[in-house]
């Protein structure tokens, strides 16, 4: 099992345990989050880090914010993706700021061909119409709530425009513990192709069933794997194979991670 979104870094002050699992991808909302990803990651090589910027993480000065970025971008080639970055349209939510954070870490992840975890909240028509706009960009969008109609969308991101057989989509969905106690969620991931999937904790936040009003943790993704395999109406052992491949495809871990 992997949990590809989980934050761990300092100031959510989540003891990380593991338990069985193969790996955590570590998200970063913040410059201080991405640098202590960083830093968590030299202490287990089961800790894959991301750096990124959240939308409500916007400051006055975006482009020294897109700077910090690339400068650990640069300097650290163990970081599996950036994110989490996106939009998060909130009543008062200063668009303009949050699409131009959102294109200036679309443009690093391109640059330094890294995947992106896309955070889209009250936004998700906004946010395929602004990942439309680029090609070679593959990545994850994290916590799903773009409800079936939208799945062919993102899949379709960064299609060439003629038809070419090899093609495949470099997007994924990501799926949290939410699922075990929403019904319309688990009859969109009943709708997804089971290529396209990825769990996630996203922890501290949206702790599963049946520990719901607990502090959430990377290793209860196990029962996300298990309400994903009822969906599926697979065994856990075949699911979890079949998911792991994903994330594995999605964040390339293979040779330095696993
Ligand atoms: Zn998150």
């Amino acid at each position: 099992m992997i949990d590809t979104h989980a934050h761990l870094a300092r100031r959510f002050k989540q003891e990380g345990d593991l338990g069985r699992l193969t790996g955590v991808v570590l998200a970063a909302s913040s410059e201080e989050d991405s640098v202590d990803n960083l830093e968590l990651a030299k202490s287990d090589k089961k800790l894959w880090p991301a750096v990124g910027i959240h939308p409500q993480e916007v400051k006055e000065n975006i482009g020294e914010q897109i700077k910090f970025l690339e400068e650990l971008l640069r300097n650290n080639t163990n970081i599996v993706a950036v994110g989490e970055c996106g939009l998060e349209l909130l009543e008062g939510a200063d668009k303009n700021k949050q699409e131009e954070l959102f294109r200036g870490q679309i443009e690093l992840a391109v640059k330094y061909q890294k995947p992106l975890i896309v955070h889209s909240r009250k936004a998700s028509e906004e946010t395929i119409e602004i990942l439309k706009s680029y090609k070679n960009l593959s990545g994850v969008i994290h916590c799903y709530s773009g409800g079936k109609k939208r799945i062919q969308k993102i899949l379709e991101l960064g299609k060439p425009p003629t038809a070419s057989q090899s093609w495949r989509s470099g997007w994924y969905f990501g799926i949290d513990g939410n699922v075990t106690y929403e019904i319309g969620l688990a009859e969109v991931v009943a709708a997804m192709p089971k290529d396209r999937l990825v769990l996630e904790t996203d922890c501290p936040f949206l702790t599963p069933a049946p520990f719901r009003g607990q502090k959430n943790k990377p290793e209860y993704v196990e029962y996300v794997y298990k309400k994903v395999a009822e969906i599926w109406g697979k065994s856990f052992e075949e699911t979890e194979k079949m998911v792991d491949e994903n994330a594995k495809g999605l964040f390339s871990l293979y040779k330095n991670h696993i």
